[in-house]
């Protein structure tokens, strides 16, 4: 099979709404009247963004996944995305697996690919993704205010147990081994909940690298601070945190990584209404904190007790060998 033949069968689906797709020079697209485009690239590298053993179809759901998070993070609505795919040889067992997890995500959020590009080298993958909004409305990580409140979405820590637990430095039992692992290779991308935060959520951002580092970017670009509350932010930990320790569970809420939630803030009058869009759309909430005035992030047990974040970083790519 030559490169434009793998194309052809794995990576040119039927298409809805493209007015031109891959297979020309170019895609063609016609914009919505008075839309704007939401655009971002997420590329995901073997060994650094996943382990060699994840199965090829978790790994197409999990490329695509975390750029519709990027678009959910915006509140825009996901519409079509290019595939750049560098691959060490055909194997068709492996393209049709990739090919099946990506396009069912695909599927599932009216997303249509449209083209990219295949070379050969090692596995190596970039999405970007096309979205849209309409002006003035996508949520931004600079609009957080003091006295906003600040909330997650689902569980947080899950996917870093999982990485832990394939690691080998962790133990779980076999259910919660299955739950974590499902975390880290099978993110959620909270699209319907980012499109329900229209108007509502002041700023937002979604957890890829933890919420140290997520927040800490929406607090940056809002030149505000944060106080969070642990115990909320436990009631936020993924079940499967039971495994370890209050502390270690804290730790991992706040630089675990991988777990593709949203962090939004909204002011406290919008509190009800955050609550109902979120149940419309079936996804949990939880209230962790609010803003105040300042920088940085402190994390504080109803006792008064600071939790240290002495030592805890959020995930940097080139602080990490
Ligand atoms: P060009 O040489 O003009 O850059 P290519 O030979 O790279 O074009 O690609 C041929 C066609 O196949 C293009 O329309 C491109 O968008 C599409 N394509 C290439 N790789 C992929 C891929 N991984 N997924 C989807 N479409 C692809
Ligand atoms: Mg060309």
């Amino acid at each position: 099979m030559n490169e434009f033949e793998l194309i052809a069968r794995y990576f040119r689906p039927s298409l809805k709404r493209a007015v031109l797709g891959g297979g020309d020079d170019c895609a063609l697209w016609q914009p919505s009247p008075g839309q704007q485009w939401a655009i971002s690239s997420d590329m995901l590298v073997e060994g650094r963004h996943f382990l060699p053993s994840v199965s090829p179809y978790l790994l197409g759901h999990k490329a695509l996944a975390v750029n519709l998070s990027d678009l959910a993070a915006c509140g825009a609505q996901p519409l079509a995305f290019t595939l750049a795919l560098a691959l060490p040889s055909i194997d068709e067992g492996w393209l049709q697996a990739f090919s099946g997890g990506l396009l069912a995500l695909a599927d599932v959020h009216g997303c249509e690919l449209i083209g990219g590009d295949t070379t050969r080298g090692p596995l190596n993958i970039c999405i970007t993704v096309f979205g849209e909004v309409p002006p003035g409305q996508a949520l931004l990580r600079s609009g957080a205010k003091v006295q906003d409140q600040v909330w997650v979405s689902g569980a947080l820590g899950g996917a870093r147990a999982g990485l832990e637990a394939l690691l080998g430095r962790l133990h779980l039992s076999e259910q919660h081994l299955q739950a974590a692992r499902h975390r880290l290779e099978a993110p959620q991308p909270r699209v319907a909940l980012g499109l329900a935060l229209r108007g509502l959520a002041s700023a937002a951002a979604d957890l890829s690298d933890g919420l140290l580092g997520d927040l800490g970017h929406i607090l940056a670009a809002s030149g505000v601070g944060a106080r969070l509350d642990a115990d909320a932010l436990l009631q936020a930990a993924h079940p499967v945190l039971q495994a370890v320790g209050s502390t270690q569970a804290l730790n991992w809420c706040l630089c675990g990584g991988d777990d593709y939630e949203l962090v939004f803030t909204a002011p406290p009058q919008q509190h009800q209404a955050v609550l109902d869009a979120a149940a419309r759309v079936g996804v949990p909430v939880t209230c962790i904190g609010e803003i105040v005035p300042g920088s940085g992030l402190q994390v504080q047990h109803a006792n008064g007790q600071a939790h240290s974040l002495d030592g805890l970083r959020a995930f940097d790519h080139f602080a990490t060998p």
